[in-house]
């Protein structure tokens, strides 16, 4: 985790980017570009819908084809090039109703920043498993850095499968005693160099498993019951902790508690000029639940609520276009 800064913590910047996909790094470019001083936060490197993308060969001017973490790359060096600064960092709570707007991080940081544009994008689980409520805070987590020390020297299962969960994997395989990474799919969805990392820690890779159930009673989680899609075999891991990382379909706006107006489908609601319910918070991307969910469209959005943030803070009469 990244957590040298070069500006000093008290500093508000124009504006803060929740995502780094291409509805916020497209948005970096054009705020920072525009001459505001511009952060973006995100949670791990190739993460995101793009970020798992194996390979895309229909975003306009490049013929790739190349993988959505090499097209992701691309587009934050180019609004880095204009000074925007990425910071990686998982908001968990914010405070948007002020002039001076607050986001809080995992590891403990506070951002300020006039305007805000959320651009989280959907890849949040819509279902639980067995047993996930039941031991929430008894051996289910969902933060390594909250938790990983709770584990010291004791066998925890890290469920996911793409760069964040490798990240997060990484730190937790400091304190815990043996470490499975539990994979539902048959293949992780990260950077080869960042799943060598953590085997090279000896963390277990299993792959192409069925969660069945987390194990456990009283005393909080004893273990995870698990069916090999392959062989169709099925085995208990015995675990003291489980740490779920799993992405799905569904906005990923939690950090919000509902202080933004949503539809009941966890769609932030913008209006033409992509401003939501609170004035100088703005979204875009696949946060908004758009019908048609391609990286050009994100990146369009992106550039909306950018104009418009500009527009926002300079307290124009009408968007200005950038030449
Ligand atoms: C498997 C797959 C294949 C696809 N193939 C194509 C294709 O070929 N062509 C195409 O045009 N489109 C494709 N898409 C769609 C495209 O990837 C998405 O529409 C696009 O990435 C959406 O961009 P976004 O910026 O809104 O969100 P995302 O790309 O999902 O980015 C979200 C960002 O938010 C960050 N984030 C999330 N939560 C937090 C938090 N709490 N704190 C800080 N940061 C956070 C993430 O780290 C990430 O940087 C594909 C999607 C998938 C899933």
């Amino acid at each position: 985790m990244e957590l040298t800064l070069d500006f000093t913590s008290d500093e508000v910047f124009d504006v803060a980017i929740i995502g780094a996909g291409p509805a916020g790094a497209s948005a970096a470019l054009y705020t920072a570009r525009g001459g505001l001083s511009t952060l973006v936060l995100y949670r791990a490197e190739a993460d995101g819908a793009l970020g798992v993308t194996q390979q895309i060969e229909n975003y306009p001017g490049i013929r790739g084809p190349l993988s959505g973490y090499e097209l992701l790359k691309l587009m934050r060096d180019h609004a880095k090039d204009f000074g925007a600064k990425f910071v990686r960092g998982k908001v968990i709570a914010t405070e948007l109703n002020s002039d001076v707007k607050k986001l809080y991080t995992q590891d403990g940081r506070e951002f300020k920043a006039r305007a805000v544009i959320i651009a989280s994008g959907a890849m949040e689980r819509t279902s639980k498993l067995i047993g996930e409520e039941e031991f929430l805070g008894r051996g289910v987590s969902y933060c390594g850095i909250c938790d990983a020390a709770f584990f010291k020297d004791r066998p925890v299962a890290v469920i996911g499968e793409d760069d964040y969960a490798l990240e997060e994997t990484h730190f937790i395989s400091r304190f815990a005693s043996k470490v499975y990474l539990v994979v539902p799919s048959s293949k992780v969805k990260a950077p080869k160099e960042a799943l060598d990392e953590v085997l090279h820690q000896g963390v277990e890779l299993m792959l192409h498993q069925r969660i069945l159930k987390i194990e456990g009673d009283q005393g909080g989680v004893k273990g995870l019951s698990l069916q090999d899609l392959k062989t169709k075999e099925k085995r208990e891991l015995s675990v003291d902790g489980v740490f779920i990382f799993m992405g799905g379909n569904k906005p990923s706006v939690d950090f919000l508690m509902n202080q933004v107006e949503m539809t009941n489908e966890h769609c932030i609601v913008v209006n033409e000029e992509m401003m939501t319910s609170i004035p100088g918070v703005f979204a875009a991307g696949d946060v908004l639940c758009t019908n048609i969910k391609q990286a050009v469209i994100a990146a369009a959005d992106g550039v909306k609520a950018a104009l418009a943030v500009d527009k926002y803070l300079n307290k124009k009469s009408k968007i200005t276009s950038q030449w």
